[in-house]
């Protein structure tokens, strides 16, 4: 199986310039520079590359959206904020490879005419952020960043910014204002950031894993990275097991590999002889399955049709023995603590799903709740500035249209069932 990220992985030494060069790294910058830059865009658009983030936009195209004037400098800014609850493979190429973001990150702003990069790192990740500072310090020595790159005249200059932790600040809009300086908050779009970004300049946002394939697209060519997926969405992703599974951890894989092969083949199947429940695909966000919908590939098409979505890559596995009330009402009260408050339905409507979600799950739940929470998601659903809100309905209907029992159980016995307790 072809790999395109994690092939030296295992290789301690790999973070570190020397042995990245030894292995081939950055020749793919090497022969960028020598390439039409419009060539570049249009291998990455053959590529299929779409965005590893969670919301898939393909990146050749998000790119094209720059405004062709080069009167105003461009800013490329890196989401590193990964703060999809499940979702832990960016941290990984940035401990593991980081030269690979970085030679991504130089060949991108290459073909972007862009000068300045900065690399938005969640406040938590303080180790993640010092292995990339280290690695940008030892790639701007070896003249891959910084004045006249590899004896071109192209200048770059990549600034490691770390935020302080807030999940809404892996929303392209709010990253760019907690950059500026600025409370985190979402803007309203249009102006969209590839017009009026960061400090008001031309800005493109693209995810780490997105950007770490680009080396790869370079040097093999945009259709041979195409092939390895499926149409439409090409390539491989980092997909992120977490459960109680008998190897959870981060597995690259051809996009539109069965979520079965995912959980059963790679991950190992459930510990303890366990029946499989329910699985959240792409990170919290995005809506769960039950255990009779694995058979499909993992892919943004295939995982629309079911009516979910790849997200960032995150699948959660969800055992047998399970409360799917107490397991939606964690996620809710994690919504209703990361919503910024902007916006009335989800600065109100967050807070209201996990007061009544706690209130079901302890046995004193009132008629009627089951169809508030839904009525309560419909004045959400795309009513606010950013898809927060979204984020947090997909799952709250989700778990409810597929396990409506549980919650009329609830309701009905006036306990959990599984005996929990808040
Ligand atoms: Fe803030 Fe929620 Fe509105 Fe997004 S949807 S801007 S998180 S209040």
């Amino acid at each position: 199986m072809e790999l395109v990220l994690t092939t030296h992985f295992g290789n301690e030494r790999y973070r570190f310039a020397e042995t990245y060069e030894q292995l081939g790294g950055y020749g793919a910058l090497r022969k960028a520079l020598s390439m039409p830059k419009e060539e570049i865009v249009a291998e990455v658009r053959k590529a299929n590359l779409r965005g590893r983030g969670g919301a898939g936009f393909p990146a050749g195209v998000k790119w094209g959206f720059l405004p062709k004037d080069l009167s105003r400098p461009r800013i490329l800014v890196i989401n590193a904020d990964e703060g999809e609850p499940g979702t832990f493979k960016d941290r990984l190429i940035m401990t593991r490879g980081p030269h690979l973001l970085i030679e991504g990150i130089a060949i991108t702003c290459y073909a972007l005419e862009a000068h300045t990069c900065y690399v938005y790192i969640r406040g938590e990740f303080v180790r993640e952020a010092e292995i990339v500072q280290e690695a940008i310090d030892e790639a701007t020595a070896k003249g891959y960043l910084g004045k006249g790159i590899l004896g071109t005249g192209f200048d770059l200059e990549v600034t490691v910014h770390l935020g302080a932790g807030a999940y809404i600040c892996g929303e392209e809009t709010s990253l760019i204002n907690s950059l500026e300086g600025k409370r985190g908050w979402p803007r309203v779009k249009p102006p969209f950031p590839a017009s009026v970004g960061a400090f008001g300049l031309p800005t493109i946002v693209n995810n780490v894993e997105t950007i770490a394939d680009i080396p790869w697209i370079v040097t093999h060519g945009g259709e041979k990275f195409a092939s390895l997926g499926v149409e439409k969405d090409g390539g491989t992703r980092l997909i992120c097991v977490s459960g109680p599974v008998k190897k959870p951890g981060v597995y690259e894989l051809p996009v539109g590999t069965s979520l079965r092969s995912i959980i059963y083949e790679h991950a190992g199947g459930l510990r303890d002889g366990k029946a499989l429940k329910a699985v959240i695909p792409g990170g919290s966000s995005t809506p769960v399955l039950r255990a009779d919908e694995i058979d499909v590939g993992f892919d943004i098409e295939s995982m629309q049709k079911i009516g979910t979505m790849a997200g960032s890559g995150g699948v959660i596995v969800i055992p047998e023995g399970t409360c799917m009330v107490r397991a939606l009402s964690v996620l809710m009260n994690f919504y209703a603590h990361e919503s910024c408050g902007q916006c009335t339905p989800c600065r109100e409507g967050c807070g209201w799903l996990a007061k009544v979600l706690h209130r079901i799950e302890n046995g004193q739940g009132r008629n009627g709740d089951v169809e508030l929470i839904l009525e309560v998601c419909d004045n959400m659903l795309g009513r606010t500035i950013c898809p927060l809100a979204d984020a947090a309905v997909m799952p709250a209907q989700s778990f409810i249209w597929k396990f409506r029992e549980e919650f009329d159980g609830h309701l009905r016995e006036k306990k959990c069932p599984y005996g929990n307790r808040f």
